[in-house]
């Protein structure tokens, strides 16, 4: 931020940026600074923007990294600003650039399955899209109507179906990125195999905006699976035997698209949420589907599930009462969400280990005296413990803080890593040394400073 001593003041960034944005927007009122500044769910070490700039081309976005190396101003990049780890509020005197409105589905090739797409189309919207042409996006984030290809990107988004079709990482082809010195970088092609260069874009798929710009992405679409999909419900006496039956169904070569757990207080928030009466039923429910479904197929998923001691199984391959199953998913966060205030974590371990991770979870809860609601993408060995306090209190209390580093603490001791795929944001920065270990730590702030090297682009963000 400008001082007295500074060699410029706030007018000069002002209108070099009404000079170089000409296509979108720049706006500095009130409202919008505090609005876009801020994700309401976590406190951190946020602070309000300087302008927020809504990009509207690639020459916009060239001119706003044109300013920040002029007056030396960080520059953080929001799409559609869902995350979950403080990885789009601005830092102070930020330039907030958002590539929410560079919106338009470029090209759906539907002869070698891809889509060439801007970074604020929704998630949902491309998959909807890709539908109409018997195809479908498969990354598939609980987000999918909210969040946009840009910040999936950033993230490296996960979602329901990772356990069949991947994240997003497994399912870009190619990037055009703007660097933090305006050049445009043309990463990737359109072929589904490449094996020439250094793999860059892979490398910015999950780097949150910290080395570039996402202008365009080439992304993966596949063909609509044959015959129906069988949807299940099916209730555990706890979350450890649920963990270890996603395990066998995971094994049984029936390649399942959905294994998402729910333990007994989720169910219970569930419950006072939508008057169901889910948690009198067991400890644990899990919701599956196995796509292109056969007999024989749906045998297997019948006596694995017997085999583990699942109650009150419901298995459909009616689209409608498929919806119903998945709108008890859809109700979890609103349910934790709405009474406590929370966090939301996202450790992920190897599957055979998810059983011992849950239940120290438990435990943790227990002894700290936290309310933790934990549910996850069970299929990837993927958890979101949300542990909860007070809505009457803002900052999270010392208990929360303690819980959540046992429980980190665990998931790398079990083989895992303490961010599945929501990536790293503010909120686990300083967990590099632990996580990375300090060799790799380092490496990986040369890589960005062979990027970024005036530390421009997404400060304090992934590897502080
Ligand atoms: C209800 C809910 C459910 C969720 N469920 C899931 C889930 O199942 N799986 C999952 O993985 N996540 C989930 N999330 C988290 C979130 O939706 C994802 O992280 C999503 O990928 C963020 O996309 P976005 O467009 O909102 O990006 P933003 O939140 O705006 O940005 C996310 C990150 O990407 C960077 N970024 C954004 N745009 C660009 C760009 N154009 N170029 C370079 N970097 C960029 C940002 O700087 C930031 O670091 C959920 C969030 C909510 C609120």
């Amino acid at each position: 931020m400008a001082n007295q001593f500074s060699a410029y003041d706030q007018a000069d960034i002002l209108a070099a940026l009404k000079q170089n944005v000409t296509a979108g927007t720049v706006q500095t009122d009130e409202e919008t600074l505090q609005h876009q500044s801020y994700s309401a769910q976590v406190a951190g070490q946020h602070a309000p923007a300087l302008a927020f700039i809504s990009a509207k081309s690639v020459a916009d976005v060239q001119g706003v990294m044109k300013v920040a190396r002029q007056f030396h101003l960080p520059v953080v990049t929001q799409n559609r600003f869902t995350s979950t780890v403080i990885g789009a509020d601005a830092v102070s005197g930020a330039l907030l650039l958002s590539t929410a409105q560079m919106d338009k589905i470029l090209e759906l090739n539907t002869a070698d399955a891809y889509a060439v797409v801007q970074p604020g189309v929704i998630n949902g919207d491309l998959d909807k899209e890709a539908r109409k042409h018997g195809l479908f996006y498969a990354p598939d984030p609980a987000s999918k109507p909210m969040s946009g290809i840009g910040g999936n990107i950033g993230t490296n988004a996960g979602g329901l179906s990772g356990v069949r079709y991947g994240s997003t990482r497994d399912n870009v082809l190619g990037l055009t990125v703007v660097l933090a010195d305006g050049r445009v970088l043309k990463l990737g092609g359109k072929t589904t195999k490449q094996a020439f260069g250094y793999d860059l874009t892979q490398l910015f798929v999950g780097s949150e905006g910290t080395l570039g710009v996402v202008v365009e992405a080439t992304v993966k679409l596949m063909p609509l699976p044959l015959g129906k999909s069988l949807m299940g419900l099916a209730f555990f006496k706890d979350m450890p035997t649920l963990a270890k039956a996603t395990t066998a169904l995971r094994m049984s070569g029936l390649y399942p698209a959905m294994l998402e757990a729910m333990d007994e207080n989720t169910l219970k928030a569930i419950d006072a949420y939508k008057g169901t009466d889910y948690a009198s039923k067991s400890g644990a429910a899990l919701i599956l589907r196995v796509d292109s479904i056969s007999p024989e197929g749906e045998q297997i998923v019948k006596q694995t599930l017997a085999d583990f001691g699942a109650v009150n199984v419901q298995l459909t391959t009616d689209e409608a009462d498929q919806e119903k199953i998945i709108a008890v998913r859809q109700a979890m966060l609103p349910a934790i969400f709405t009474s406590r205030n929370a966090v939301m974590e996202d450790m992920a371990v190897p599957t055979s280990k998810m059983a011992e991770l849950v239940a120290y979870i438990q435990q943790v809860g227990k002894e700290e005296g936290v309310e933790i609601f934990t549910a996850g993408h069970a299929g990837d060995g993927n958890l979101h413990p949300t542990l909860t306090w007070d809505k009457d209190q803002a900052e999270a209390p010392q208990a929360v803080t303690v819980a959540l580093r046992r429980m980190f603490t665990k998931a790398l001791e079990l083989g895992g890593t303490i961010s599945g795929e929501h990536a790293v944001g503010m909120l686990k920065n300083q967990w590099n040394n632990v996580e990375l270990g300090p060799d790799l730590d380092y490496l990986q702030h040369q890589i960005k400073a062979l990027f970024d090297p005036m530390n421009l682009l997404n400060p304090k963000r992934k590897i502080d």
